[in-house]
């Protein structure tokens, strides 16, 4: 079975309480994520990290604050969260599927099985894990690699998710190691 992990719009904007769009609570994530990704790359496990860019006047600033705008420091991502080899996919809306070039990119890599983590549940990570269960294959949500932005919001879509075929699983699980 190929696994590929698919690290969600984990960026300084989304993570920390002084970012543009604070995901609450995001910031604890860091240590889990960061171990997420250090053992994909430790495991020779693809790593597709999908990027927030946007431009200043971004359409999607009507709805909601402006943040993540390319080149400024709350687009990048924590330096904990960089390793070597991660496919960056940068993206102007909540879904990464809304990039051509990321269907393209799952093609090249046959995964049998995702492995999705990231911010925020019920807005990225909801579409990322949506489009990857139409694929037809295996996806995996780690649950203490989330956070949402509302409690209820992050409940329903987990709920969707396991309905649709989604299996929930925990950094110790994909890691095989203490966290
Ligand atoms: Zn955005």
């Amino acid at each position: 079975m190929k696994t590929v992990f698919v690290d969600v719009d984990t960026q300084i904007d989304f993570l920390f309480p002084a970012g543009a769009l604070y995901v609450r609570g995001a910031e604890r994530l860091l240590p889990a994520i960061s171990r997420l990704n250090h053992f994909a790359t430790e495991q020779g496990i693809p790593l597709i990290s999908t990027a927030d860019a946007h431009s200043e006047n971004d359409p999607e600033f009507q709805q909601w604050p402006p943040h993540c705008v390319a080149g400024t420091t709350g687009q990048s991502k924590p330096a904990e969260t960089l390793v070597p080899g991660q496919i960056i996919v940068e993206k102007q809306t909540l879904d990464v599927f809304s990039n051509p070039d990321f269907r393209p990119l799952l093609d090249r890599l046959q995964a049998d099985r995702y492995v999705v983590y990231g911010v925020a549940t019920e807005y990225c990570v909801r579409c990322a894990i949506t489009g990857l269960l139409a694929t037809g294959m295996a996806v995996a949500l780690v649950t203490d690699a989330i956070a949402a932005v509302n409690p209820e919001g992050g409940a329903r879509t987990l709920a969707e998710f396991v309905a649709g075929g989604g299996v929930l699983t925990t950094v110790q699980e994909v890691t095989g190691q203490q966290t």
